[in-house]
């Protein structure tokens, strides 16, 4: 039926909303706009923090740093101006800041919660050296004038206990020392002796970049020594690097690069050791990798948790900018924001897009369809350290550094109880005892009873296979377990398996980014059936299997293999706190 043009106009005369840059609408007095509206005050606040800075959206992660730096927290108002500043849906922005674990969200009417906060790393490694009673001591003590909180791995689990101040690390912390950091006592140590640009560029640094740039130095070279090179993806993936370089570079331009420094899987610290030690060697690898493989744009991904890295890195870049060395690529320096999930490749770059960080399905593969659609080359700050030593020596000087049958040198994070935790450059494939040996032994009192070959997702072995390869495939993956990215946690005679596997499936409940439902649903029933006094191992074995098939991503996939190793090894120990 047609409606009648009087209606019709009246209709009309509501199509036109009151909005902040048109406040009285078309029809003032008689409209009244839905939804949250634009506060002034807070768009102006916006707009000051935000000042020059692009209002693209892939900017969003950025700017909800830039204002929870600022406040402290986000709140309804800013968001919605956020939103706004940046021609985003309020939505669109909600369920980026909501996603990311960092972000402390307080809607419209809620009292904003203290500032400030003491967080206690509750994984593993800090949980084998007394995190647990390490939070109650500061709750007691700290009372109400500090939040103190519990959080997941800050990439330090070689000086647990660990707790920070916001997100600066205070290692082997005890009450004493986080109430000096709270007085401002204790200045951050991780930085001393770090090498700064004009100590390595001394030291014959940036050579080989330079060679290549000039043209005395082929990209096919480079290219033909990196692939005779044992060098693998060291994030975990152990894909061959040089195989990965030539693929990328087969794809049309424009090219990307983006530096996976989200190293978020419990037991793992070594890009942190080697960020904040000799910081050029990767960015000059990185600057290598974009000259021959051809990308015109590089972004690092630098975890939220090491923030004295993110202001070293701002500031060495900034020299090699101005040195004339990064003429060749355009480079972002990107934060995340307290997400394991966004150490997966596919997630990081939903992350720098500035979306929350929820894995791609594949094919395609990011080497052909990668950030913002373009073929992307994602590598590991640690494959990226190895580049220009092997341009420079050779692929044999590199593989000569392994045994028979596993090439290569590998940074092994080794943490747990052992007398000094650490990492251990050792040959590719050395074993458990070996790394236990270089780290001191084990603590006194403690005997070697079992040991996580590749942090959290790798599975647990008992001391009996103490003589198994540590390396990628091999004997460690027919025993259901990998290396992933080195993380080597030693247990003792005094540390109950069925408690280690519970800390660690709460790890990944709380990390799941809830796309799929066998990981969502999954490790959450999975908790709750490791929490009885004896384990149901049909039930959990089948649950299992289904997060292990159908899982989009790795985290689902991998998450049973700490249940799946205690009911294999240590069924006496397969029960929940009610077995005590
Ligand atoms: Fe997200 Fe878990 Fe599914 Fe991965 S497996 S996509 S983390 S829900």
């Amino acid at each position: 039926m047609a409606l009648p043009s009087k209606r019709i106009a009246k209709l009309m005369t509501h199509d036109q909303p009151a909005t902040l840059d048109h406040p009285a609408g078309r029809r003032a007095g008689r409209f009244k706009p839905k939804g949250r509206q634009v506060d002034p005050a807070a768009l102006a606040e916006v707009r000051t923090l935000l000042a020059e800075h692009p209002r693209q959206p892939d900017w969003l992660l950025e700017h909800l740093h830039r204002l929870h730096d600022r406040f402290g927290y986000l709140s309804a108002a800013h968001l919605a101006a956020l939103a706004h500043e940046m021609g985003l849906s309020q939505a669109a922005v909600w369920e980026v800041a909501s996603f990311y674990h960092h972000f402390t969200l307080v809607k419209a009417g809620e009292t904003p919660p203290n500032p400030l906060v003491v967080r206690v790393c509750d994984s593993l490694s800090c949980a084998l050296r007394g995190s647990a009673k390490l939070l109650q001591d500061l709750q007691q003590a700290l009372g109400s004038d500090v939040r103190v909180i519990t959080a997941p791995c800050m990439g330090a689990c070689h000086q647990a206990p660990v707790a920070a101040k916001g997100l600066e690390v205070i290692p082997q912390a005890d009450v004493v020392s986080v109430q000096d950091v709270l007085d401002g006592a204790l200045p951050n140590a991780y930085l001393d002796g770090v090498a700064r640009f004009d100590a390595y560029r001394a030291a014959d640094g940036y050579r080989t970049l330079q060679a290549l740039r000039q043209g005395d130095l082929e990209a096919d070279a480079v290219l033909a020594e990196l692939d005779k090179a044992a060098l693998r993806g060291l994030g975990g993936a152990g894909f061959p690097t040089g195989r990965k370089w030539g693929l990328v570079r087969q794809q049309p331009g424009p090219r990307y690069l983006a530096v996976n420094a989200d190293e978020g899987e419990p037991g793992t610290f070594k890009d942190r050791h080697y960020l904040s030690t000799d910081p050029h060697r990767m960015l000059e690898g990185m600057l290598i990798a974009a000259h021959v493989v051809g990308v015109s744009r590089a972004y690092i991904y630098l975890r939220d948790e090491y923030p004295e890295l993110h202001r070293l890195l701002a500031e060495e870049l900034a020299a090699v900018r101005f040195a004339g060395l990064a003429d060749h690529v355009e480079i972002e320096l990107r934060r995340g924001a307290g997400a394991y999930i966004c150490g997966e490749e596919s997630s990081m770059i939903e992350s720098i897009e500035g979306k929350r960080g929820l894995p791609r399905q594949r094919p395609p593969y990011v080497a052909e369809v990668g950030l913002f659609g373009r073929p992307t080359l994602v590598n590991n700050v640690e494959t990226l350290w190895w580049v220009r030593d092997i341009v420079e020596q050779g692929a044999d000087w590199f593989n000569d550094q392994g045994q028979p049958g596993h090439p290569g040198p590998r940074s092994y994070s080794v943490s747990g109880q052992v007398n000094r935790p650490g990492v251990v450059l050792a040959p590719a494939g050395v074993t458990v005892s070996t790394l236990i040996e270089r780290c001191g032994g084990m603590r006194p009192g403690h005997t070697f009873k079992a040991f996580l070959p590749g942090g959290a997702s790798g599975g647990i072995l008992p001391a009996s296979l103490a003589d198994v390869p540590l390396d990628f495939g091999g004997r460690l993956q027919e025993l259901g377990c990998f290396v992933g990215s080195h993380a080597v946690v030693v247990l003792s005679d005094q540390d109950d398996m069925g408690e280690a596997a519970r800390n660690l499936m709460r790890f990944f409940m709380h990390e799941s980014c809830g796309q799929c439902t066998p990981c969502r649903s999954g490790t959450e029933k999975a908790l709750r059936l490791m929490g009885a006094a004896r384990w149901d191992a049909a039930l959990l074995q089948d649950l299992c299997a289904v997060m292990a098939d159908a899982s989009i991503c790795g985290l689902g996939q991998a998450a049973p293999n700490p249940v799946l190793s205690v009911l294999k090894y240590f069924p006496n120990e397969a029960g929940g706190e009610a077995r005590a």
